[in-house]
């Protein structure tokens, strides 16, 4: 076995009584362990790197639906654009008008999230509330032709602090609801992904709990 099967069956229910989606967050991790999880029926994977990500769906079945969880660089943008699932981390209308050329000229609407700013740490990324407001003014003047913005995605502060986590994710939460096009919360990863549920996410990312620590950096 080269995952952890009883947490998988574990997050899976937790996550299927909130009507919240389990993307199994697969990088670094080979393609035998993919494999092994998409028999137990998992469907939603997420990578970080384009290279890899593009590797990986070239070997896979294709009815794996491929989120792009990473920091998505524009001239990486076109590497992607004919299959991903759903782009999560966008932070930057230049990005958001790239992902809008690439899904024209492949022919599609591509599905993304923005990446919201809720962590009081200066390392993470992401826009704040104004930021998302001005792209979501744009986005109803139809400014992407071929981008759908489906909701939001953030992360939580990396600390052991409970009630900062939860604050941050509520925060996150109540942006999200203001705006009634949002459909998807992406927020939960294997440290505070049950704070996350609790707080409204509908989708979970979940890497080391199934699929066992990391050895690489992320
Ligand atoms: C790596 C990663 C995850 C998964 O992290 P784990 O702590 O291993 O569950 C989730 N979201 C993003 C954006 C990541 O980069």
């Amino acid at each position: 076995m080269l995952i952890q099967q009883t947490h998988y069956y574990d997050i899976r229910s937790r996550a299927e009584q909130k009507n919240a989606i389990l993307v199994a967050v697969s990088k670094t991790k080979s393609i035998e362990a993919i494999k092994e999880l998409y028999h137990l029926g998992q469907r939603d994977f997420g990578e970080n790197y384009v290279q890899e990500l593009v590797e990986k769906q070239k070997q896979l079945p294709s009815d794996i639906r491929w989120h792009f969880i990473g920091h998505l660089q524009t001239n990486k943008v076109k590497a992607i654009a004919p299959f991903v699932f759903l782009i999560h981390g966008v932070e930057s209308i230049r990005l958001i008008q790239e992902i809008s050329k690439q899904g024209q000229k492949n022919n599609r609407n591509i599905p993304i999230l923005l990446q919201a700013f809720i962590a009081t740490e200066e390392s993470k990324f992401g826009l704040d509330e104004g930021e998302i407001s001005r792209i979501m003014a744009q986005e109803a003047a139809q400014t992407f032709s071929h981008v759908n913005i489906l909701g939001l995605m953030g992360m939580a502060s990396f600390t052991q602090d409970l009630k900062r986590i939860r604050q941050e994710f509520s925060s996150l939460s109540t942006i999200w609801k203001k705006y009634k096009q949002f459909h998807i919360l992406s927020m939960g990863m294997s440290g505070d992904y049950e704070i996350a549920l609790e707080e409204g996410s509908n989708m979970i990312r979940i890497g080391s709990l199934i699929f066992g620590n990391r050895t690489s950096p992320d």
